[in-house]
């Protein structure tokens, strides 16, 4: 017998999702922990995150949506062939691999519309999420057996890996058939990679990451002057990191994603030249960026982060590229060109 569920999930499937749970709309299963994370202030500058409005929704979906029943959580891959080589060369800036395609908040956010148009007759009130929701996202999708959640706080597929999206539709509809999480809550086991290989020990404990030393937090959710004490440890990331992600054994079963509009047109998109990052004036990042995640970063934040990935090469080269960003007269360039100068001049003094 098909079920109403089964409906549901074949139709995401003919959506383009790679993976669909179905669970009741119940509080998230890591409140308490989300709470204890929040009273350590560990969500540094994202004051949203701690917002009372915030956490009421968290606590109960019924504050979103009136009388919300059940959660479809939709997974969408996103792995391209990684150009490995051009990304580890220090004279680039390597973008986070979820920021190589288009801005991945409109296309979920479009599909998944349609997808609630198409079931319409059996969803009734609906909201839709992407990644910008008042809902514990993962854990959710734990719940529904899209993954566990591992030690680098990531929502890991055992067949599948980490480099997926996700979305929600809430619905005040009930459904027959539910999806079970997988056997396992965690099938980490003893392996620690994720801890170890983090350059700026963001993990205090296993489960817990701290936004105040993550590498993404600080060049993508941070406003103003990075921390002098972390910069060095960030090598040439400018735009989030992946490495607790790359690390992980579970990745090697991550599948490529044949969704257009994640494409790497070019292998440029993922580590650009970090002359060519510092030389862009407005015009030129909204030509490069538009459409695409960094485009909320702006272009003087993109710069900041590439000051910092610029210090950490060390090599003169770059130097005409930071004395061009000085002279822009934005406090926050002039402090970090001024520091890259300065890293640039030590590593030629010590060499
Ligand atoms: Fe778990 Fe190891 Fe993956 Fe970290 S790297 S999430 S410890 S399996």
């Amino acid at each position: 017998m098909t079920t109403t569920a089964d409906a549901i999930r074949q139709a995401a499937r003919a959506h383009g999702f790679t993976r669909i749970g179905i669970v009741p709309a119940e509080p998230s299963a890591t409140l308490e922990a989300y709470r204890r994370w929040i009273a350590a202030e560990m969500h540094a500058g994202m004051g949203y995150m701690a917002r009372p409005d915030r956490q009421a929704r968290r606590e109960d979906l019924g504050v979103i949506l009136p009388g919300a029943r059940s959660l479809i959580v939709v997974a969408l891959d996103y792995q391209q062939t990684t150009p490995a080589g051009l990304l580890r060369e220090p004279g680039r800036g390597r973008f986070a691999a979820y920021a190589w395609g288009a801005d991945y908040h409109e296309v979920l956010l479009e599909r998944l519309e349609r997808l609630a148009q198409a079931l319409q007759p059996l969803l009734g009130a609906h909201r839709c999420y992407v990644d910008t929701g008042p809902l514990l996202e993962r854990s959710h999708g734990q719940r529904g057996g899209l993954g566990f959640v591992g030690k680098n706080t990531m929502l890991i597929h055992p067949r599948a890996g980490s480099l997926f999206f996700l979305g929600e539709i809430l619905t005040d509809a009930a459904f027959d058939d539910y999806d079970p999480p997988l056997p396992k809550a965690s099938m980490c086991g003893s392996c620690t990679r994720c801890l170890s290989a983090c350059p700026t020990d963001a993990f205090p404990q296993p489960y817990v990451l701290d936004a105040r030393r993550c590498i993404s937090y600080w060049t993508i959710e941070h406003r103003g002057s990075i921390d002098p004490a972390l910069r060095a440890r960030f090598g040439n990331w400018v735009f989030g990191c992946d490495i607790c992600n790359d690390v992980c054994p579970f990745q090697r079963f991550a599948p490529l994603s044949d969704e257009p509009a994640f494409a790497l047109d070019t292998p440029e998109r993922a580590a650009p030249l970090l002359t060519d990052l510092l030389a862009l004036d407005e015009a030129g990042f909204a030509a490069r960026f538009h459409g695409t995640p960094v485009w909320r970063l702006g272009r003087e934040r993109l710069l900041r982060n590439a000051c910092v990935a610029a210090g950490n090469w060390g090599s003169p080269l770059i130097a005409p590229a930071l004395e061009h960003v000085l002279a822009q007269g934005s406090p926050l360039l002039t402090e970090h060109a001024a520091w890259a100068l300065a890293a640039i001049a030590r590593a030629e003094g010590a060499s």
